[in-house]
């Protein structure tokens, strides 16, 4: 039995953040009473997505070149290292125009409930940057919640050995909210007020 494309449409729209079955069925057929040359740069874009952007070798952000602009911004403090889950939590933590050291994207947090180990995140790829970029001190910025706090442990146990600085961002964020809806000034008092963790 084959399945019809606006099928196939409704089923992938569907499995994008906040889109219901509901809203993919409206928003397959608004595509679909569009020109076609609607359909045809929207898929573009799409097929572009995977071909042209690529994780930096250094931070792990999605770019188009690597190493990424913000990794070979000379007034940036390169010994200072801002770990955070996604992409979103460092454009966050940007708009607060206060932090100018560099920055580590994990792509996730552990979380044994939906079966991500740190192996799927960007650990290793954080740990083979500290002594050849000479990091001094790393500040853990997972969210504060329990996915966000045991990656944060989990870091710090294997960061803490290589002699650099562990410290984490200041308690006193609402628990269980992510980085990425903080208010600019909440994100600097949080990096002021960052603790050094226990090792
Ligand atoms: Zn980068």
């Amino acid at each position: 039995m084959s399945i019809s494309p606006i099928d196939k449409l409704v089923h992938s729209l569907s499995r994008l953040p906040g889109i219901g079955e509901k809203t993919a069925i409206r928003l397959a057929f608004f595509i679909l009473q569009q020109k076609s040359n609607y359909a045809r740069e929207l898929g573009q874009s799409l097929l572009e997505l995977h071909e042209n952007i690529l994780f930096c070798e250094k931070c792990q952000n999605l770019t188009q070149n690597s190493p990424c602009k913000t990794c070979l911004d000379p007034k940036r403090e390169k010994q200072l290292l801002l770990v955070v889950e996604t992409p979103q939590d460092m454009l966050a933590l940007e708009r607060s125009h206060f932090y100018r050291g560099s920055y580590h994207i994990l792509h996730g947090a552990i979380s044994p409930l939906e079966g991500v180990k740190p192996e799927h995140l960007k650990i290793k790829e954080l740990l083979v940057r500290i002594h050849p970029e000479q990091i001094e001190e790393v500040i853990l910025g997972t969210n504060p919640n329990v996915e966000g706090e045991a990656t944060a442990l989990y870091l710090s146990d294997l960061l803490t050995p290589l002699g650099v600085q562990v410290s984490r961002l200041a308690t006193g964020l609402p628990a269980g909210s992510g980085i990425e809806y903080l208010d600019p000034l909440t994100l600097q008092r949080a990096l002021e007020g960052r603790q050094k963790m226990a090792s």
